[in-house]
């Protein structure tokens, strides 16, 4: 509408004095009432929310235009205003007869005619789009789009308001953590589609199986989490409360789905854990829940699991340590032992650096312990990086101590450290920029780090060796390397794994491995190194058998940098006293 319009179809003022009126250009309609709700006036905005000439409006009660369900909250903003509470505003849906309904933003406020007769003025504007916006905001930020089912960040809401409500009515919560077994193989076999098609019917499956005021929501993947509340006072109780729900939701999963044309069959796993409000972090049961999972997984998968308690305090234990580990590497608590490697004459040739965290409570702890909980929390990339500096640094250390033996050094190099694209470049520069000879470094490798693309593979392996690094095939005989992965890998050097070494003496198939790991490597033009030699019998039967170098306690423990030095020093002079 223009200018001239807007002029000309104003209120009876405005027409009167031929004045645009400011009423009807602000994008709100306008109303005054009269004291008893009927309208006195109204400016075109308000006549078009409403869907009426503005003429028809005059002397209509206003509350007939607002929506039943809204009709009480209307009438107690009226009746606070005449109570003298002063400007009123709320949002409540309008619905005026025979039009569509629509949300409103609603002002009221009272005020005088000329003659100072008390009157309503009232301002609407419609915030239908607004709320839509913002629902779908809401939608976006708590929902799974693919699933329409909350996700993380709701659910761990609702599990604030249960543990509340929890701590209110003693009444225990139980948390489930669910995951389909073998999601991979669908998605790998029958496709991406599928496997969505595939959560989305678990999804209704697993919100069938729930009481109402339960939550289900899908955390990523095909991990959901099933929230429970009000469940019996009494510990045992309801738990088994719990049991019963986590039988009918395996029993429903189990069924077949029918992805289009396809009859699919699946299980799925469960970890429980059952709350009262003392186990008041909700981070903390989560984790408690995935844990039991895992258990059910390892128990052989479509069952349910209980967390246990020794379970949960090492699940708190191993939250501390990460904690601890973010701190480790700034306080240098992280330090490199090295074993020593000998030859067949018993010559040292080279080190193993293992890694070593000196904890401040704990003491010191080897990499068993915390190893795999810098993968899962990501520090082990900064970690190998460190591994990797050091051991270049200890390198140049004892290159220049004149009369030292030539000692090599072998670092193990972490799955996701290798896989990582900075790989040969972290490399190349921890060499360049510590000086230390590449002649010198090896790196030892696992046969499941090297599963990925083999030209990959082969490709970074072969750029690195090119600086002159070695490769070794760490732990050989566990993994599951084929002969023709073996042949193109450029590999300098088979570590025996110490599994067969431990038992070489005592019993007929590991002597016949370890004969045979050695007769591959050398076929292969591979020197094999044996780890884990403990005693003098293994050392002379993998000696005689052909193995080329060895390690273990035999010939020494892992031991601090200066250690090491002492007894390279040590054994190379009785070495050369024999040889005089
Ligand atoms: P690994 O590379 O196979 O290392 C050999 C392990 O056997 C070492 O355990 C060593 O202390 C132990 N060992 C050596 N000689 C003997 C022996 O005669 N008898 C017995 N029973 N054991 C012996 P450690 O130091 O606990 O390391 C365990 C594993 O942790 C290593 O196995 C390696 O896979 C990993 N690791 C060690 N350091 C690092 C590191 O810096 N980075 C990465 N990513 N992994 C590391
Ligand atoms: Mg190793
Ligand atoms: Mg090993």
């Amino acid at each position: 509408m223009n200018q001239a319009d807007l002029a000309q179809a104003g209120t009876a003022d405005a027409a009167a004095s031929q004045v645009p009126d400011l009423r009807n250009i602000a994008p709100v309609g306008y109303f005054m009432l009269d004291a008893s709700g009927l309208i006195e006036d109204a400016n075109l905005i308000a006549a078009r929310l409403l869907g009426r000439d503005h003429r028809a409006l005059l002397a209509k009660p206003f509350a007939h235009f607002i929506g039943q369900e809204d009709q009480a909250r209307f009438a107690q903003l009226c009746q606070m205003l005449r109570d003298g509470g002063g400007p009123q505003s709320c949002e409540l849906r309008v619905a005026p007869p025979g039009h569509p309904a629509f949300w409103a933003h609603l002002i009221v406020s009272t005020t005088r005619s000329v003659t100072g007769v008390p009157l309503v003025m009232l301002l609407l504007s419609d915030i239908t789009e607004h709320r839509r916006n913002a629902e779908e905001i809401y939608r976006l930020a708590y929902y799974d789009p693919l699933t329409g089912l909350p996700n993380r960040r709701l659910l761990l809401d609702r599990l604030h308001q249960v543990m509340l409500a929890s701590s209110r009515n003693g009444l225990h919560g139980a948390l489930m953590f669910m995951d389909l077994d073998h999601f991979k193989l669908v998605n790998d076999r029958l496709g991406h589609d599928m496997g969505d098609l595939l959560l989305q019917q678990v999804s209704e499956r697993l919100k069938s199986c729930l009481r109402e005021g339960d939550s289900v929501a899908r955390m990523g993947g095909d991990e959901f989490v099933l929230l429970l509340g009000a469940l019996s006072s009494n510990g045992a109780e309801a738990a088994n409360q719990a049991k019963v729900i986590a039988e009918k939701i395996l029993t429903a999963l189990a069924q077949p789905y029918h992805l289009q044309e396809q009859i699919h069959s699946g299980t799925a796993s469960l970890g429980i854990v059952v709350f009262t409000d003392e186990q008041g972090d909700a981070e903390m049961l989560l984790k408690s829940a995935d844990a039991a999972m895992y258990q059910a997984k390892n128990a052989g998968r479509n069952q349910a699991r209980f967390y246990d308690p020794a379970m949960q305090a090492a699940v708190a234990a191993r939250a501390e340590l990460e904690q601890d580990m973010r701190q480790a590497l700034l306080r240098h608590e992280f330090v490199l032992h090295y074993q020593l490697q000998v030859d067949k004459a018993g010559q040292p040739i080279g080190a193993e650096a293992l890694l070593r965290w000196n904890h401040p409570r704990q003491g010191l702890l080897a990499p068993a312990s915390f190893i795999s909980l810098a993968e899962e929390s990501g520090l082990v990339l900064v970690l190998s990086q460190w591994v990797l500096e050091s051991a270049c640094a200890q390198l140049v250390e004892w290159s220049r101590h004149v009369g030292d033996v030539l000692c090599a050094m072998a670092i193990n190099v972490n799955t996701l450290q290798f896989a990582n694209a900075d790989f040969v470049a972290a490399i190349t520069s921890a060499l360049a920029t510590s000086g230390a000879n590449p002649k010198l470094f090896k790196l030892e490798v696992t046969e499941s780090m090297l599963s990925g693309k083999m030209t990959d593979l082969v490709g970074k392996m072969n750029a690195i060796r090119a600086l002159g690094v070695r490769f070794e095939l760490d732990d050989f005989g566990t993994g599951y390397s084929s002969l023709s992965h073996l042949k193109r890998l450029p590999l300098d050097q088979l570590k025996m794994d110490q599994s067969f070494v431990k038992d070489v003496l005592n019993n007929d198939t590991d002597p016949a491995i370890a004969r045979a790991i050695v007769a591959l490597g050398h076929s292969l033009g591979l020197k094999v190194i044996a780890e884990g030699v403990e005693t003098a019998a293994q050392h002379a039967f993998l000696a005689d058998i052909g193995c080329d170098a060895f390690q273990g306690y035999y010939f020494g423990h892992p031991m601090p940098a200066a250690e090491f030095r002492a007894l390279i020093g040590k054994r190379s002079a009785s070495h050369q006293t024999q040889g005089d």
